[in-house]
C-alpha cells in the first residue's frame, strides 16, 4: 500500500484544513507514492525516533508534532531538526505530522483521548471554531459530477446532500474553504463562479479543548491524585484549591493557557493542560483550578490514538507505537 493511501485516511479523520495558521501538519519528508513497509507512531519525530523506525523495519513515522515548523535555509546537521531530516532522507523514512488538526476534532482527537483516560463523559468542544460557511456554485455541465465528487471526497462537507445537477452547495467549517476551492479549480481547470455566505450556526465538532463531566464528583485533591496516576505525570503544578468537589473538567493537550477564559466561562472546576507560565497561573483568580501536568504527559497517549486511528482501518503493514521517550523535560 502506498503512503498516500494512509495519508488520505488520516486526513479524513483530521482534515489538514483544521490546523492552526502557525502549524505545519502534513507530509514533511518522503514520497507519497512510496510503498509502506511499516509505520511507527510517535509524539515527536526526533533522530532517536528515526533510529527506532529503522530498527523496527518502519519506513513511515506518523508523529503528532511537526519536526519542521519554519522554513529551513540549510541542511548541514547543525541542530537536531536538520539532523532528523537528514537521517530520514538518507534512510528513506517518511515523516508525516498530524498536529493541531488532530487537536481540533471532537471525534478521535487528542483531547478526546485525554478525556477517556480521565473518565470524562458528555464531552464537547471547549472553544468551537469559527462559524460554518456555505459555498454555492453553478458548474459546467460536462464536469459537474466530477467536480461534485472531488469536493465530496475531501470529506470536509458538514452537510453532504447538497449536490445535484449542475449545482454545488456545500456547508463546511470556515478553514476548509481553500481546500474546497482548490479541488474545484483542479477539476474544472479554473475557479467556478461562486459565492460564500457565513452561516449563523457554529460548528460543534471542530475547535480547541474539550469539556466533560466525571461520573461522580470528587474532592479536588482526590481528583488531582487520580489525574497524576492516569496521566502518568511526574508532577502536577496547580493553583490554590477552592474547597469544592470536581465534576466539570476542561482539558487541552499541550500548551492550553489560551483557553482559560473558556474553561471559566463554562464553569470548569479544574482546567487540565500543560506549559503554564508563572504569571498565567494568577489568572485562575479563585474561579477554577489550573492543573499543569506537563506538555508531554498531557499528549503522550496521542501515540496510542494515532495507532488506533490507523489500525482501525488497515492491517496490511506492521504498525508500532514508539518506545523511545522523547520528553525533553526530566524531573529530579
Ligand atoms: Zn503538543
Amino acid at each position: 500500500m502506498k503512503i498516500k493511501e494512509l495519508i488520505n485516511w488520516l486526513e479524513s479523520v483530521a482534515p489538514p484544513a483544521y490546523q492552526e495558521s502557525y502549524d505545519n501538519s502534513g507530509l514533511i519528508v518522503g514520497n507519497p507514492e512510496a510503498e509502506i513497509k511499516g509505520v511507527l507512531t510517535s509524539l515527536d519525530a526526533t533522530e532517536a525516533i528515526v533510529r527506532e523506525a529503522i530498527e523496527r523495519g518502519c519506513n513511515v513515522i506518523v508523529a503528532h508534532h511537526p519536526i519542521v515548523f519554519k522554513g529551513l535555509k540549510q541542511l548541514t546537521g547543525q541542530n537536531y531538526v536538520e539532523r532528523t531530516i537528514i537521517a530520514a532522507i538518507k534512510n528513506d523514512v517518511a515523516i508525516y505530522a498530524i498536529h493541531t488538526n488532530l487537536d481540533n476534532v471532537l471525534h478521535q482527537g487528542v483531547n478526546g483521548k485525554i478525556a477517556e483516560k480521565i473518565g470524562l463523559k458528555n464531552t464537547a468542544i471547549l472553544a468551537p471554531k469559527r462559524e460554518l460557511k456555505k459555498l454555492s456554485a453553478t458548474l459546467p455541465a460536462g464536469l459537474a459530477a466530477q467536480a461534485q465528487e472531488a469536493v465530496r471526497s475531501l470529506g470536509l462537507a458538514v452537510q453532504a446532500d447538497l449536490f445535484a445537477g449542475q449545482k454545488l452547495e456545500v456547508v463546511f467549517h470556515g478553514p476548509a474553504q481553500g481546500a474546497i476551492l482548490n479541488a474545484l479549480r483542479n477539476t474544472l481547470g479554473q475557479a467556478p463562479v461562486y459565492d460564500v455566505v457565513a452561516l449563523e450556526n457554529k460548528s460543534l465538532e471542530v475547535g480547541s479543548g474539550l469539556i466533560g463531566t466525571l461520573a461522580e464528583p470528587m474532592p479536588e485533591l482526590e481528583f488531582l491524585q487520580h489525574l497524576k496516576t492516569v496521566m502518568q505525570a511526574g508532577c502536577i503544578r496547580h493553583t490554590r484549591l477552592l474547597g469544592r468537589n470536581v465534576q466539570r473538567v476542561a482539558v487541552c493537550g499541550g500548551a492550553g493557557s489560551f483557553l482559560l477564559g473558556q474553561a471559566i466561562a463554562q464553569q470548569a472546576d479544574v482546567f487540565v493542560t500543560g506549559d503554564y507560565k508563572y504569571h498565567e497561573f494568577f489568572d485562575a483568580d479563585g474561579r477554577t483550578v489550573i492543573a499543569d501536568i506537563g506538555h508531554f504527559e498531557s499528549e503522550q497517549y496521542t501515540i496510542d490514538l494515532i495507532y488506533e486511528i490507523i489500525s482501525g482501518k488497515f492491517s496490511t503493514f506492521a504498525l508500532h507505537c514508539a518506545k523511545t521517550n522523547t520528553n525533553p523535560v526530566l524531573y529530579l
